[in-house]
């Protein structure tokens, strides 16, 4: 590896086992794609055939028609709401986010309408899209879909993810059914699924990727989809695309990704992160007020994580209050805790440097050595850590 560069800007050396997180810089990017990232910086290329050029290497990964690489997967959702809308009528497209006559309804599961960092629904406005919720949080049905098509329903967005509402929702392959009977186009957010096939075969009209998550690209969205709509997506970079847009360095990463992808160890990694995931086990089992347990991937992708459970009475600490130990110092380890305020965090194993998973469970000693010598128990009120948080993005710089 080259010289670390945080050092140098003065940051900490932070350890990644979140999950790959836009606030920590996605995920480790494949050497393949860093090679072709520094070579193409210097050169001078034509854009429009570096973009066919990824095409054809997301055809070949996806079994799609045609592919479009963009800046992330949620300019990919607000480009590709946006081509539904406006075809490749360029007028139209230098007009949005005004849709002027043009039909705008967009649909999408109430219980999908989740945020990333940012609310998905917000990536359909910006294109002009005009949000209509289908269902409710807890429930979805096919004739709620079909009840919600008007005639000025042009897109369906479906999402894909662990953030999404978990049971009662339609299942895509219905969802497309009742979409395409009735001329809807079929906008799938897949942005952290390991499976390239899958949504296409199960109907939809493009599917939506990040290249900067389990591809380990560089910053990036990779759509792959039915031909004439990626090249309306396309035809966004003259409007609201062009701030949205993909440079050179981006495009020929995602390429390289891609083809790093088709000849990865998949096995050797995930043996990898087993031998983490066992050490990390072998080190919690038996301290009191732990309980660690192996758990699958929510939506299914090829991957475990670690559940770590924390009983605050017997640790003398909850689990939120652990997260944030854990993430403070010189040798910082950011956990998975979006749910901690249910009493668990957890370990996910896939953007780790070679030896970093000792340094996690060291970490994780001395936390909880560290509370089990505290005289009281150490318990931050949820609302306080909540509004702490709010509080925290708003004193940015100062
Ligand atoms: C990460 C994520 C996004 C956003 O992806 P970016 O490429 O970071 O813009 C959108 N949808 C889902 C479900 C995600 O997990």
């Amino acid at each position: 590896m080259t010289q670390d560069i945080r050092a140098q800007l003065g940051l900490r050396p932070v350890i990644n086992v979140s999950g790959t997180m836009t606030s920590l810089g996605a995920s480790i990017v494949v050497p393949e794609a860093v090679d072709a990232v520094t070579r193409v910086l210097s050169q001078f290329v034509e854009m429009g055939e570096l973009h066919r050029r990824a095409s054809e290497t997301i055809v070949d990964l996806t079994g799609a028609e045609a592919g479009f690489v963009t800046a992330s997967c949620s300019a990919a959702i607000s480009l590709a709401v946006a081509a539904a809308i406006t075809g490749n009528n360029l007028w139209a497209i230098e007009q949005l986010p005004d849709t002027g006559e043009l039909k705008n309804e967009v649909l999408i599961q109430t219980g999908h309408m989740v945020s990333y960092g940012a609310p998905v629904e917000q990536a359909i406005r910006i294109a002009g899209g005009k949000v209509v919720p289908v269902g409710q949080a807890t429930s979805a049905y096919a004739y709620q879909l079909a009840g919600a098509i008007t005639e000025r329903t042009v897109a369906a967005v479906f999402v894909v993810s662990h953030h999404v509402v978990d049971y009662a929702q339609i299942p895509l392959k219905t969802f497309a059914e009742i979409c395409h009977a009735r001329g809807v186009k079929v906008i799938v957010d897949a942005a952290s699924e390991y499976d390239l096939r899958k949504f296409l075969l199960d109907g939809a009209d493009v599917v939506l990727y990040s290249g900067h998550k389990f591809l380990g690209g560089p910053t990036s969205g990779i759509c792959a989809g039915e031909k004439e709509f990626v090249r309306n997506i396309y035809l966004q970079n003259r409007g609201i695309g062009r701030g949205m847009k993909i440079g050179k360095e981006g495009i020929a990463g995602v390429i390289a990704a891609l083809e790093a992808w088709k000849v990865r160890d998949h096995d050797g990694i995930r043996a990898r992160e087993q031998k983490a995931l066992d050490l990390w086990l072998e080190t919690l089992t038996g301290r009191t007020g732990v309980t660690a347990t192996i758990v699958p991937d929510p939506t299914d992708n090829p991957l475990d994580r670690l559940k770590v459970a924390i009983d605050p009475e017997l640790a003398r600490i909850t689990a939120w209050d652990l997260a944030s130990a854990l993430a403070r110092g010189d040798r910082p380890v950011i956990v998975r805790d979006h749910e901690a305020e249910h009493g668990h965090f957890f370990l996910d194993p896939c953007n780790l440097h070679p030896d970093e998973e000792s340094i996690v469970a060291e970490r994780l000693l001395e936390e909880l050595e560290r509370a089990q010598r505290s005289n009281e128990v150490i318990f931050t009120p949820l609302n306080e850590r909540w509004l702490a948080q709010e509080a925290a993005i708003l004193k940015w710089l100062d």
